[in-house]
């Protein structure tokens, strides 16, 4: 096949299926606010029109990087442009059989080689009919592009728990303050010193870490020796790495 293009028609050096191991040129990377829960239901006058994404949301909203359906739909192309997806089942009427949940199953054939991919999304309000249903499509298309690789390098680099290393620094430094506090003085200092500054940042989650983190180190402090930061479940979690797996609900791709 001929060399493959970028959508801006630069010729590229990979093509068919190893272009989509290549990384996502920027311009086709999108950025998707992901905002902690306090930080979503923050009230209407905290919100500002975002310089980063364009949405209206809390100033200090984390972005992710993503890449959207037009712009999988362009590598897609570029890499193979006789790519073809199709549901795993059908129903009597010959459409796609969603399954109880709203999800669909596909599967997506690039340069002959088929993967499968799971797509959902959640109906909302007010959606347009059939909006739903294309938003499934889309999200199963780049969760079985992801099987390629299109992209993968994001996945790797996001955060699936919503932060960056600054606030992985911060948050590791913290906790491990409120578990390494040697009298109940400097806990209760720590903590509230601690819960402060989660509040500014509006990080709910880091705050509720830090409230259940002061609660093992009450409950454990007359039982040395003390357990380690890592023995609590948050942070066993926080520290996992990614599953193979990852949930779409977490990860923008
Ligand atoms: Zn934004």
């Amino acid at each position: 096949m001929n060399a493959a293009t970028t959508p801006a028609g630069e010729a590229v050096n990979a093509s068919g299926l190893a272009l989509l191991r290549e990384p996502v040129p920027e311009r086709l990377i999108s950025k998707l606010p992901k905002g902690t829960k306090a930080q979503n239901e923050c009230p209407p006058e905290q919100k500002i029109n975002c310089p980063v994404c364009g949405g209206w949301h809390h100033p200090k909203v984390r972005h992710l990087d993503y890449v959207g359906h037009a712009a999988a739909t362009h590598l897609l192309l570029d890499a193979d442009p006789h790519w073809n997806w199709e549901p795993m089942g059908y129903t009597a009427d010959g459409l796609p059989k969603f399954d109880e949940g709203g999800g669909l199953w596909i599967k997506l054939t690039v340069c002959g080689v088929t993967r499968l991919g799971y797509g959902h999304a959640d109906k909302k309000a007010h959606m347009d009919a059939g909006s739903r249903e294309k938003e499934v499509i889309g999200d199963a298309l780049r969760n079985a592009a992801l099987r390629f690789g299109l992209a993968l390098e994001l996945w790797s680099k996001a955060d699936i728990h919503g932060g960056g290393s600054e606030r992985d620094a911060w948050y590791q430094a913290a906790i491990t303050g409120i578990y390494d506090a040697p009298t109940v003085g400097e806990l209760k200092a720590r903590l509230a010193a601690a819960i402060d500054e989660a509040r500014a940042r509006g990080d709910q989650e880091a705050e509720d870490d830090f409230l259940v983190a002061h609660a093992n180190k009450m409950a454990t402090a007359k039982r040395p020796p003390a357990p380690p930061p890592s023995t609590s479940a948050a942070q066993r979690q926080r520290q996992a790495p990614p599953p193979p797996d990852l949930d779409e609900d977490d990860v923008p791709f």
